[in-house]
């Protein structure tokens, strides 16, 4: 899309009434569930079915999706909604951020036709969950260093490397990974994108403790001559980064919305205890400029950044460029839904940091937003450099 088409692109500033009415069913949904739900599925080291099903039923973790593959045909803007809103309610999911997100929006703009129709309903379902791995120990944030090799065999490919990081993998049927093809010669070529089922022959997992209060857990996963077949391919064989960067951009978006969430639900429980909270003679803690100035704040914060999150998921689904405006959000958002976080804490005195009060719950959510999907640094590398023009110091 041209400089000029991306112009006419235009950026809704309300939520359309349908819209409103599915933010406040989702929020509805996940308030049955609630903060408890999920800490107590976090502490069983389960996934939060019962949550994801009841949103899958009523279709929206396929709100972006295509109609035609079994979507809601909303786009980005609806799913970063979806979000938004779960995360607000307290029950974050990661598994949104990677099966309808990055892997859905892959396979919608690289799959094949028959790789739609095989994944896509299941996908849009919530039935077929699909994990995402590109992150490996030693490439880390530069992905063009990624090591994992694709070698052509008689039935498709054969995988062999490590990722670390990979979310969700318990709870998936399977991932989608991102390997480069190796040559003749054995060097190492172009990305490509590939379907491993998580139950492969040759793929084993290690679990990542992290100190992450969500039921979704983190993996090393080691492909040790997995076979993978030739329809597994996403795309072909030279979609390469430029597929995988179509799925990063709504990961961005998606890391946003979480952390605006997050964000909303930390302002909201501050500005509760601080309207009932008193210490001094008869006023509440919140008639405090020290406590009520920093919370409006992080307020005003969070508003920038979602209107920043808004433009950056309008320009996706319009197919304009989106990368500055993805990252740009992710950053903001982050930065935002930390300091919500944080001032929560502050505002409840020695009450942030009791269990009781679930705000240690949100922290390590709250600031996973600075390094994943994409580090505070590489935003900022990458604002430097494409939207300032200056060189490229790494
Ligand atoms: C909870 C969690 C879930 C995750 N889920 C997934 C997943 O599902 N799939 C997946 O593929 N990955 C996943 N990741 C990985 C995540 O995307 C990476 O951790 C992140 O991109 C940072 O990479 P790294 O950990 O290798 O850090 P490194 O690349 O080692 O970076 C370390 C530090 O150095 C900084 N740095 C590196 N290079 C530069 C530079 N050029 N300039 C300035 N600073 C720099 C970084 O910003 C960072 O602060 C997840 C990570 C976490 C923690």
């Amino acid at each position: 899309m041209s400089a000029t088409e991306t112009s006419q692109v235009a950026l809704e500033l309300i939520d359309s009434p349908e819209i409103r009415q599915m933010r406040e069913t989702v929020r509805s949904i996940c308030l049955s569930y609630g903060r408890a739900y999920m800490r107590e599925r976090s502490e069983a080291g389960e996934p939060a079915s019962e949550l994801w099903n009841a949103l899958a039923e009523k279709g929206f973790l396929g709100v972006n999706l295509p109609e035609e593959y079994g979507g809601g045909g909303l786009g980005m803007s609806a799913l970063a909604a979806v979000g938004e809103e779960i995360s607000a309610a307290g029950c974050s999911l990661l598994l949104i951020v990677v099966s309808p997100a990055i892997v859905g929006s892959i396979l919608v703009r690289h799959g094949t036709e028959d790789q739609k129709r095989d994944w896509l309903p299941g996908i849009a379902a919530g039935t077929t969950r699909v994990a995402f791995a590109i992150t490996e120990p030693d490439a880390g944030s530069n992905s063009h260093q990624i090591s994992t090799a694709a070698k052509r065999s008689n039935s498709g490919y054969t995988l062999h490397g490590t990722k670390t990081y990979i979310s969700a993998v318990e709870d998936a049927q399977a991932i989608l990974v991102v390997a480069r093809l190796r040559g003749e010669d054995g060097s190492l070529g172009l990305p490509g994108l590939f379907l491993v089922d998580s139950d492969a022959a040759g793929l084993e997992r290690q679990h990542i403790p992290t100190a992450l209060r969500a039921p979704d857990k983190q993996w090393t996963l080691f492909l040790d001559d997995v076979e993978v077949s030739a329809e597994r391919l996403v795309g072909d064989e030279n979609a390469g980064l430029a597929a995988a960067f179509d799925g990063l951009n709504p990961e961005r978006i998606m890391g946003a919305a979480l952390a605006l969430g997050g964000g909303r639900l930390a302002l909201e429980l501050a500005s509760d205890y601080a309207r009932e909270r008193k210490v001094w003679r008869d006023q509440p803690i919140g008639s405090h400029q020290g406590i009520s100035h920093p919370l409006a704040q992080a307020k005003i914060e969070l508003e920038l950044a979602k209107l920043m999150m808004q433009k950056a998921a309008v320009l996706y689904d319009s197919g304009a460029p989106a990368g500055e405006a993805a990252n740009m959000a992710k950053y903001a958002a982050a930065e935002a839904g930390i300091r919500c976080v944080d001032q929560a804490i502050q505002t409840h005195g020695g009450n942030g940091f009791a269990l009781e009060y679930g705000l240690t719950d949100m922290y390590w959510g709250a600031r996973l937003a600075r390094t994943a999907p994409v580090s505070r640094e590489m935003v900022l590398n990458y604002v430097a450099e494409h939207s300032l023009g200056l060189p490229r110091s790494y």
